[in-house]
């Protein structure tokens, strides 16, 4: 069983990219505003993401790492949500199943802080010998996760792996989306060892002072946005994306459904048109794209490693987005 455990959780995490994203998710459920991340050896020696959300309350230790666990159901109509956010409570358990956990952990109501090691799912001794249960420590309010020796009983996923820094240019990718989409959020990302953050934010109201601590003033100072609804589709956006004038050689684009981290080839390579016709030959945009769509119109079928969504009337919602964007660009001075 352990090993089926181990086989399932290595499909759901394939990479220390796909932990992070889950542990990032869970602090911004958490309603935090501050979260750091530490890595060594591009998250495979070490993830660690520390917040200051609402924490996790002693008596939860035992099981916040068992399968199927989840705090987020609570009201029936929940259940739609499922649509979305992929399978409940399984990204804690997953992580558990391939790398040692640890969780350090205080709500606003509680002495102390606690901490407890995990290892498949279950509650695990830090130490051969020790007590398995919580144990109070010093703490601020918030949550602390590390994961450590991610993969050290999968070998084969490990060799598939590519490099450290490549795997750390990943996490990095991860975290300045998330920041994007998060601006009220602050945002540290470094590797262990180095003083200086290689993502760091402030928390702003402003989506453009974000863009421009993570991608620089030269697209910060190009962008256009927009917001606008869709009542007969059922569906709402908000992009904020580089004018004609942005010359890059590659496209960045970002693109949230539901507050979730996606991805739509339909829905890139309509915007990509539209900007063929208005860029310079060998000039790409940098497009930040989040939708709101109801969960009962995304497809339920996606599985939590496929980041590729279909929705209902696609069709219909890629054309109002990308006529959108052109009606936008058409209209600026540039
Ligand atoms: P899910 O997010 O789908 O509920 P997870 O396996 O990601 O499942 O997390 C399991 C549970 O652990 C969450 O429902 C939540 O109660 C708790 N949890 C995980 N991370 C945090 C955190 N950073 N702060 C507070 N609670 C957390
Ligand atoms: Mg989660």
């Amino acid at each position: 069983q352990a090993v089926i455990n181990r086989i399932a959780a290595g499909e759901i995490i394939q990479r220390p990219a796909n932990a992070l994203k889950e542990l990032i998710e869970n602090s911004l459920d958490a309603g935090s505003t501050q979260i750091q991340i530490l890595i060594k050896e591009g998250g495979l020696k070490l993830l660690q993401i520390q917040d200051n959300g609402h924490g996790i309350h002693k008596e939860d230790m035992g099981i916040v790492c068992e399968r199927f666990t989840t705090s987020k159901l609570k009201k029936f109509e929940d259940l739609s949500q499922i649509a979305t956010y992929g399978f409940r409570g399984e990204a804690l358990a997953s992580i558990s199943h391939i790398a040692h956990v640890t969780i350090t952990t205080k709500t606003k109501d509680a002495q102390c802080a606690f901490r407890a090691s995990y290892s498949d799912g279950k509650l695990a001794p830090p130490r051969p010998g020790a007590s398995a249960d919580p144990k109070p420590c010093a703490g601020n309010d918030g949550t602390q996760i590390t994961a450590e020796d991610l993969f050290y009983n999968v070998p084969t996923r490990r060799r598939a792996l590519k490099s450290a820094s490549d795997e750390y240019n990943r996490i990095l990718d991860v975290v300045s989306r998330y920041a994007v989409h998060n601006s009220t959020v602050s945002f540290t990302c470094r590797k262990q060892g180095s003083s200086t953050a290689d993502v760091q934010t402030s928390s702003t109201s402003n989506i453009t002072d974000t863009i421009r601590q993570i991608y620089g003033s030269s697209v910060a100072s190009e962008l256009l946005h927009v917001e606008k609804e869709f009542p007969p589709l059922d569906f709402k956006m908000n992009a904020s994306f580089s004018n004609a004038n942005y010359h890059v050689k590659r496209t960045t684009f970002l693109l949230f459904i539901n507050h979730r981290l996606v991805e739509s080839t339909n829905i890139k390579r309509a915007i990509e048109n539209v900007y063929t016709s208005l860029l310079p030959k060998g000039s790409y945009p940098f497009v930040y794209l989040s939708l709101e769509i109801s969960p009962r119109n995304v497809d339920v079928n996606v599985h939590p490693t496929k980041r590729e969504v279909h929705f209902l009337n696609e069709e219909k919602i890629v054309d109002s987005i990308a006529s959108t964007l052109q009606e936008q660009l058409e209209g600026s001075n540039f």
